[in-house]
């Protein structure tokens, strides 16, 4: 069977652009015009795909996953109980959490632990927010808005307790919308010291 070919003539170029300098004067002349027009020209004109970062920052939407914050309670404490549920369902294996039980006096002694230690390497984070689905506690968040500012130091990227527990989420605040109930309140719907379970 024959196949049909189209045969497309190569366009002949016109002795001006066999020259060459015509066509470097109109590409000078394209480049000009952009150059002025976007140093010179009303902002809303200007055509730059650039942005100076970081002294201009470009707004991020509001579904992006930002870095991890680790929420607080009233009193400022961690609301993590230090039971490594993000740590088990974290596939980069990047958070590392060692518990630790509060004092005798403390309320929540024997009910919950605490982070003693807990660590994110975000430089291993595959930014999934399977952390934040895990957790039963409304602890971790990845709703900060914020990207990992950029550093040439690898332990910069490793977020202690304390940094992931003061940055605040897109609405500055250090907690969370979701109500707690404290060990001891009459609102805990777990074990109570007389009652037990
Ligand atoms: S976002 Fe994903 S990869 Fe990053 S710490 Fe959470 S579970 Fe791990
Ligand atoms: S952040 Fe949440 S899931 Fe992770 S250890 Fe703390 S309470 Fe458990």
């Amino acid at each position: 069977m024959a196949i049909g070919v189209k045969v497309i003539e190569k366009k002949k170029r016109t002795a001006l652009e066999q020259m060459y300098v015509p066509e470097i004067a109109k590409g000078l002349i394209v480049t000009s015009k952009r150059f002025f027009k976007n140093t010179f020209g009303p902002e809303e004109k200007k055509e730059i795909a650039t942005v100076c970062y970081p002294e201009e920052k470009r707004e991020y939407p509001a579904r992006f996953r930002g870095i991890h914050r680790l929420t607080q309670r009233a009193d400022g404490s961690p609301r993590c109980v230090a039971c490594l549920c993000c740590s088990t369902a974290c596939p980069a294996q990047c958070i590392h959490i060692e518990a630790a039980e509060y004092g005798e006096d403390d309320p929540r002694h024997g009910y919950e632990r605490y982070p003693a230690v807990f660590t994110i390497d975000e430089l291993r984070c595959i930014y999934c927010g399977y952390c934040v689905e895990a957790c039963p506690c409304d602890a971790i968040r990845m709703d900060t808005g914020l990207h990992m500012p950029p550093s040439t130091a690898r332990d910069h990227f490793l977020y202690d307790k304390d940094t992931l527990l003061n940055l605040p989420g897109r609405d500055g605040t250090f907690l969370t919308a979701n109500p707690r109930h404290e060990p001891g309140d009459p609102t805990h719907p777990g074990i109570d010291r007389e009652k037990g379970h």
